[in-house]
């Protein structure tokens, strides 16, 4: 994929995540991975009904030097961290969804009820990283290692990570993951 395509496809992805209620409470952030070193990630504090593709941001995601008229999304340190450790993945979803960020804030792990949920989010038990300040080493050292096998994680007061070989399954597990934990909320386990 060229940086320009990239660049198309990911300003598209901001957009649909508002307009799929993904980023209900404040904006989340979308990248994808056009090489072996770098990935195209969405902007910090930029609304995503008002961007442009020429907006998106070229980063090297060894380096974190990135290139373009905006800055990188807050979250830039978590999306690279998955690039570098997962070579088969090749998209990444940073949102603060409804429902998720409930099973989030309760500091739990999400148990996943239904077979079709758990076959798409990669596992039984999503779990939650302990809550630490965006950005930082912590959250990212300790959200990445809650991917595990899966292709999701949630983090504790803040929101999810969602990952996938193409930025539909990533939002596929999004959406999914939406699901599950409003499943998993209403069937009142979240207690046990
Ligand atoms: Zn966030």
């Amino acid at each position: 994929m060229s940086i320009e395509e990239a660049k198309i496809i990911v300003c598209a992805a901001g957009k649909k995540l508002l307009k799929e209620g993904l980023a209900a409470r404040t904006w989340g952030n979308v990248s994808v991975r056009i090489s072996d070193r770098e990935m195209v990630i969405t902007p910090s504090g930029r609304k995503y009904d008002e961007l442009t593709p020429a907006d998106m941001v070229l980063v090297d995601f060894y380096t974190l030097k990135f290139e373009g008229h905006l800055k990188p999304s807050s979250e830039l340190k978590l999306h690279a961290r998955v690039y570098k450790t997962r070579s088969h993945i090749n998209a990444v979803i940073h949102t603060h969804q409804m429902n998720a960020s409930i099973v989030a804030a309760a500091q739990k792990n999400l148990v996943v009820l239904d077979a079709g949920h758990e076959r798409i989010l990669g596992g039984k038990i999503i779990k939650t990283a302990p809550y630490a300040l965006p950005n930082s080493k912590k959250i990212t050292v300790e959200t990445e290692k809650c991917i595990e096998a899966s292709n999701a994680a949630l983090m504790a007061n803040h929101g999810v990570v969602c990952i996938g070989k193409k930025l539909d399954d990533a939002f596929d597990v999004a959406h999914t993951l939406e699901k599950a934990c409003e499943l998993f909320v209403n069937s009142g386990k979240q207690t046990a």
